[in-house]
């Protein structure tokens, strides 16, 4: 049936008419971008080889190399009129042998990951009493009795965010700042609740950070579960003692790249749209949400757009940033090459937060075009495509990163469904498993159509 082939949109449009021929164009696109991507999208499948054949992939790793020359491999076989590397020099931090918690006694096991960054325990391992306490400011009230325990820092997740992202942020920072925190008072280790959403026993990992001059002790995130047996037993017995042994560490600087798809613009070649998200993952699980469904995801846009015979206006440049979990060199070192080469970045769409279904985009930009997007692009997504939410708001941290010597560019960060997304985020649930092909191909449909819209309406934007 023809209006279903063209799709729900195009109805609406044929029925209330009061749209502008620009309107119907973009319609018209926009529903065959859809209709591509849901029947011939190819990021599932190649979704399904990052995260099962290659698997997750930290920075400097022998991983990430082979993503690397996949990914290029993978550019390689679409029309960009040049795919390169760019060099990048990346710290490789390595976890090493499983780590091991338990509760002296009671044997009782607690699960446990090192923090990126972590260094190891020292010797055959830390056995010392715990101090427990949901803030980091809460520690001068113990002043001196500190040293020499395990700061445990036990603050459940805020279950009342719909924004997950705002529950992940209001307690990012003890993670980071704790270890030397606790070290100021002389702690001999730091056990971090993990920062996730819902109750299991995955911990997660994330970065952390030591301040110079300050004594680096080892840091750990501990499951929620984990941090709820922790917590009954020390209010049963308040000088139970803990045993942790991990074995990280830093393994010095590696060679490493940004993997970059250039599809020149037949208008003004010189000005370039950035889309793309971060290649590197954390090394537990598959990287899959995060973020083998940002780079398949956001490649398989212009695939979709190069499918269908699109022409672009301006360049349309795809780069696939390394290191973003733990330094951001990538992104730091394609905006310094940029500056450097002169280039003009004007827009960017960065995808990093999750293959669940699309929900809009948070937009950096003025306020009179982002009122402009809201009026004019706003429409053509929402009733058909369950695409709504098109806000102020922050860019991707990589766009952001190199986003310092653009100031101007108009940036969006892809925003699909937060819900479950810290349920995995960092663990080792985060595999291709738990990505679902329908939703990633609507983001990708998203993606594609936003991209189309830049480019071919960039001019008409105001500043
Ligand atoms: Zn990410």
């Amino acid at each position: 049936m023809l209006h279903i082939k063209l799709g729900l949109g195009v109805v609406f449009l044929f029925l209330f008419g009061s749209f502008s021929a620009f309107a119907t164009q973009d319609s018209l696109m926009i529903a065959k971008i859809y209709e591509h991507s849901f029947y011939k999208g190819e990021a599932y499948e190649n979704l399904r080889y990052l995260t099962k054949h290659i698997g997750h992939r930290i920075a400097g790793s022998a991983q990430v190399a082979q993503a690397v020359d996949w990914s290029k491999g993978l550019m390689g076989q679409l029309p960009f009129d040049k795919v390169y590397l760019q060099e990048v020099k990346v710290p490789y931090w390595d976890r090493g042998a499983k780590e091991e918690a338990y509760i002296l006694g009671s044997n009782q096991k607690l699960n446990v990951l090192a923090l990126g960054g972590s260094v190891a325990t020292p010797g055959e391992g830390i056995t010392a009493e715990v101090i427990e306490v949901e803030l980091l400011s809460d520690l001068r009230k113990y002043g001196d009795k500190v040293r020499g325990k395990i700061v445990f820092v036990n603050k459940p997740w805020d279950e009342s965010l719909v924004e997950t992202g705002v529950a992940y942020g209001l307690n990012s920072a003890q993670r980071s700042r704790g270890p030397a925190e606790a070290a100021k008072l002389g702690a001999v280790a730091y056990l971090f609740r993990s920062l996730g959403s819902g109750i299991d026993d995955y911990p997660h990992t994330g970065a952390t950070r030591y301040v110079k001059g300050i004594d680096s002790i080892p840091a750990m995130a501990i499951s929620a579960v984990g941090a709820n047996t922790l917590h009954a037993a020390l209010e049963e017995a308040p000088h139970l003692k803990v045993f942790l042994r991990q074995h990280s560490a830093w393994k010095g600087e590696v060679l490493s790249h940004n993997v970059i798809g250039e599809w020149k613009g037949t208008d003004h070649p010189e000005q370039i749209i950035t889309i793309g998200g971060h290649l590197d993952s954390w090394d537990v699980g598959e990287g899959a949400h995060d973020n083998g469904t940002g780079t398949m995801g956001t490649l398989d846009a212009l695939r979709t757009l190069m499918a269908l015979g699109y022409k672009p206006k301006h360049t349309i440049r795809l780069v696939f940033y390394m290191n973003e979990e733990n330094g951001v060199h990538g992104a730091s070192q394609y905006g310094l090459q940029s500056k450097q080469n002169g280039e003009q970045l004007i827009a960017a769409i960065e995808s990093d937060a999750g293959g669940f279904a699309p929900r809009g985009f948070d937009i950096k930009g003025g306020a009179e075009a982002v009122a402009w997007i809201q009026r004019s692009w706003k429409p053509l997504f929402e009733e058909s495509y369950w695409v709504s939410r098109f806000l102020p708001g922050s860019p991707g941290v990589d766009s952001g990163v190199w986003g310092k010597h653009y100031p101007g560019a108009l940036m969006f960060n892809f925003r699909p469904d937060p819900h479950r997304y810290f349920d995995l985020h960092h663990t080792a649930k985060d595999v291709f498993e738990a990505v679902d092909k329908r939703e990633l191909q609507s983001g990708v449909a998203a993606l594609a159509s936003l991209l189309y819209l830049i480019d071919t309406h960039y001019e008409a934007l105001p500043n």
